[in-house]
């Protein structure tokens, strides 16, 4: 009789602990692989997913590069306070991102990239929604759908064919009026007249993105996934397409880590180390900030977590037993790798804050927050197997440039919550040889 051994797990290497690391973590081990996860912060979750906008958001989210947004950003410009800000500077980087992103405001892009982004968005929610189902988590989760509301007419009938759009790609997004906006959100009676028309989504919905992460990192400890804390990736080792090892310093104390496999996660910081291999990522830092901000009186403060379309600001709650909060997050500033607070923008959010919600929030301690959104050009994610040049979606690369053992899930912009179980899925499914049930465009394909 032959006895055939269960094949050794293949050992794989995530860098980063943010979402998109452990998503990637969880799915990997799932499908068999040994996994390490390496960070230099000190717990999961600690920068751009330490406290976005919460939102898990598939059917509001168009992506930034479209026709109208050259306008917008132009007029923008000399506002210190404005929804996007791009603070003109020397960067050579920097430029290079503008003149791709400027690529990306066609009709026929903007429209392939939304295709990518709400195929992959569906996707992942589905896929989340079934760990939620799987494994016993709490993190703050709201299933009570995404509204984006309207103030101005303009905007509002300019909505009205994205909204169309979405609907042929399988949203469920619904053009809704003021007053049934106003039953399913209360707290937005407050805007009176001012609130001329809204957007729904009953299938959208929002969660404490660095809770979950950190949830999720335990599940998966509780798998066998070894993670290494307060540990910097210095250097990444490699014989031509092959990863050899990774240079890690700790404490001053520098070592080399090896294994089979290696993923970046490293949101806007894989760039960096990713050049000198010679696989240059189109992502460049996009800064956002967020307030959160104590609850005082409930019932005049949002439960459906929000899109303010004027002032391109999220609103999510999160209540447990220890808390109540309304999270507000938004707002975009091409600076550079800097996440200084700037008070100007802080202050742009609160006031719009207290104009919606008066004293029905505490005001004394806002926690102002800002993270850097690892963004591309066409606002899609980089997932699938790292080759040599120039790294894009759907670009085919020889065999003689693809790593065998280099792979990506990074670039999540403005959507790493939303597309973290998805991105993480379909990783593990092109890792283990299989091709993943979505149409997107992954790397190297
Ligand atoms: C203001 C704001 C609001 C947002 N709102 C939403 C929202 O509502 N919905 C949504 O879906 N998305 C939202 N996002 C986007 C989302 O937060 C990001 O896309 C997501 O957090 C990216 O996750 P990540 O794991 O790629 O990056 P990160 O969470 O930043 O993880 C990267 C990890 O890599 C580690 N790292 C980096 N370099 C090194 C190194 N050299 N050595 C060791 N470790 C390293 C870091 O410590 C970090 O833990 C928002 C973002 C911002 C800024």
């Amino acid at each position: 009789m032959w006895l055939v051994a269960n094949p050794k797990p293949k050992s794989v290497t995530v860098m980063g602990a943010g979402v998109t690391g452990v998503a990637s973590a969880w799915y990997l081990s799932q499908a068999g692989f040994e996994v390490t996860v390496i960070d230099r912060q000190s717990l999961p979750a600690m920068e751009t997913s330490f406290a976005n906008g919460g939102q898990i958001s598939v059917c509001h989210a168009t992506p930034w590069a479209n026709p109208a947004t050259p306008k917008k950003a132009l007029a923008w410009l000399a506002k210190p306070d404005a929804p996007l800000l791009y603070r003109l500077n020397a960067n050579a980087e920097q430029w290079r991102f503008i003149w791709r992103f400027l690529r990306e405001c066609t009709a026929k892009r903007a429209d392939d990239n939304l295709k990518q982004m709400v195929n992959l968005g569906l996707y992942s929610r589905a896929t989340f929604k079934a760990l939620m189902d799987e494994l016993p988590m709490n993190f703050e989760q709201r299933l009570q759908g995404i509204m984006h509301f309207y103030t101005s007419p303009d905007e509002y009938q300019a909505a009205v064919a994205p909204t169309q759009r979405m609907q042929t790609l399988g949203c469920h997004r619904t053009l809704i009026t003021p007053a049934t906006a106003r039953t399913i959100e209360p707290a937005l009676s407050v805007l009176g007249d001012a609130l001329v028309g809204a957007t729904h989504t009953d299938a959208d919905f929002s969660a404490n993105a660095h809770l979950f992460t950190n949830e999720l990192a335990k599940h998966c400890q509780e798998h066998g996934v070894r993670f290494v804390y307060d540990t910097h990736i210095d250097r990444i080792g490699f014989d031509g397409t092959h990863i050899t090892h990774l240079e890690l310093s700790k404490n001053n104390h520098s070592f080399t880590h090896t294994s089979e496999h290696y993923v970046v996660c490293l949101a806007s910081f894989g760039k960096r180390l990713l050049d000198p291999l010679g696989v240059h990522l189109p992502i460049f830092p996009a800064k956002g900030y967020s307030a959160t901000y104590a609850v005082r009186d409930g019932k005049r403060v949002p439960q459906v977590s929000l899109i303010d379309d004027e002032y391109k600001l999220v609103m999510s709650r999160f209540s447990s037993e220890k808390r109540d909060v309304l999270r507000v997050a938004g707002t975009a500033e091409f600076n550079g790798y800097n996440t200084q607070l700037d008070q100007t923008r802080c202050q742009a959010i609160t006031h719009r804050v207290q104009t919606l919600f008066g004293d029905a929030l505490d005001y004394d301690e806002p926690n102002y927050w800002t993270g850097l959104r690892p963004m591309t050009p066409s606002n899609v994610p980089l997932i699938g197997r790292a080759y040599l040049g120039k790294i894009w979606h759907g670009q085919t690369a020889t065999p003689n440039r693809k790593f065998d053992n280099l792979w990506l899930n990074t670039g999540h912009g403005t959507l790493g919550l939303t597309h973290s179980c998805g991105s993480a899925k379909a990783l593990s499914l092109l890792m283990a040889g299989q091709t993943p049930p979505i149409d997107f465009a992954f790397i190297g394909a």
